[in-house]
């Protein structure tokens, strides 16, 4: 275990692909260089694999003092197993104070596996985090009880402190091409990385379409929409909106969609400009994931439907002549 006289800096661990940096690393530099400021720590950005050593200059540019490149081809691409093994050394070795994770399908996988062989503690899907001087400890905030209830977590004496930051809870920093830091390479060579997951081939889904965590508008469908088949009324609305679809849990679980298109408590939390729900009720479980977008609007032909609570703007009414409307609405509006 690693003890809290002994651990310095916030680090923020990098999620990239193809040569780009996930948006929400980006968002974590902003939230750790206030960390850091606050507390005279640097940032150090930690990327793995292929491709890292590349990005050093960009993460510089974004706010990190330090990154951290571990290009070992074990690494290329993400499997919890080799990176949790390759993060454990390199945090053993460096004993940053706190680490701060992407809340997203592989942080989530990650953070507690890494928090578990570390022996520390994790606050997961954060939407702030702040540093208290005078105790010296990360404070996190993160939403309770379907976002009911904001809970601040501490972890007074263990380090790393770990963390994983909600997708779009912080802005992204300006890049500042005179800002100086220093790239540093980990030699994890000699460090013994297993692999119980073979990757026999990565097929990319949904090609070309907008990221649902990162869209700035979701169309999601729930068990209203009726059929897989019917999605395409959703779908179309999404691209008019050049957004992304999304759904609820009834609509993943008939086969309707892909799990990764689902929204709420076991699935993705998003937080748009714009969430429009079709279709909906309104079950806690699906508001915990899309509760803080900016605009809510629903669909629904039941007036009583619970959506409508939490609604900015509600239209009581049958979906299938409802969103083909607004389709055309917008497709005119931004042709
Ligand atoms: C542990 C746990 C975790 C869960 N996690 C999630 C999660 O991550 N995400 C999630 O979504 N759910 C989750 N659920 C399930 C959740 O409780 C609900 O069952 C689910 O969200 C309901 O999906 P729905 O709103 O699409 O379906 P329903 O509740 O059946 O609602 C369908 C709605 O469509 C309306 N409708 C029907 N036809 C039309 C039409 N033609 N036009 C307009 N409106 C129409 C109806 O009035 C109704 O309001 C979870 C449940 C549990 C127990």
């Amino acid at each position: 275990m690693i003890g809290k006289a002994d651990a310095r800096n916030i680090w923020i661990l990098i999620e990239h692909r193809g040569g780009k940096v996930a948006g929400v690393s980006l968002e974590a530099i902003g939230v750790a260089r206030k960390l850091a400021d606050s507390s005279s720590q640097e940032v150090w950005a930690v990327a793995l694999g292929p491709g890292a050593q590349a990005l050093g200059a960009d993460l510089i540019k974004v706010g990190a003092d330090v990154v951290l490149t571990a290009e070992d081809a074990r690494l290329d691409g993400f499997r919890d197993d080799p990176y949790t093994d390759a993060l454990t050394h390199l945090v053993t070795t460096y004993k940053p104070s706190a680490l701060i994770v992407g809340a997203t399908s592989n942080g989530k996988s990650l953070a507690p596996r890494l928090a578990s062989r570390l022996r520390t503690g994790l606050a997961s899907e954060c939407v702030d985090l702040e540093w208290d001087a005078a105790a010296g400890n990360l404070v996190a905030v993160r939403p309770m009880y379907g976002g009911n209830v904001l809970a601040t977590v501490v972890c007074p004496e263990v380090r790393p402190q770990l963390a994983t930051l909600r997708v779009k809870s912080a802005p992204r920093p300006e890049p500042d091409p005179a800002r100086k830091g220093r790239v540093e390479k980990a030699d994890i060579s000699g460090v013994e990385l297993r692999d119980r997951v073979k990757v026999l081939e990565a097929v990319e889904t949904g090609g070309g379409e907008v990221k649902l965590e990162e869209a700035d508008i979701v169309v999601s469908g729930g068990r209203g929409v009726g059929g897989p088949e019917k999605f395409s009324v959703i779908k179309a609305l999404a691209e008019a909106c050049r957004g992304a679809m999304g759904a609820s849990r009834a609509a993943v679980d008939a086969g309707w969609l892909p799990y990764a298109h689902q929204v709420g408590q076991t699935g993705k939390t998003v937080s748009p400009k714009v969430y429009i729900a079709c279709g909906i009720s309104g079950a806690i479980q699906h508001l915990a994931g899309m509760k803080s977008s900016d605009i809510i609007v629903a669909i629904n032909k039941n007036p009583e439907a619970p959506i409508f609570k939490v609604a900015t703007y509600g239209i009581v009414g049958d979906l299938f002549e409802v969103v083909p409307l607004l389709t055309e609405e917008i497709k005119e509006a931004s042709a």
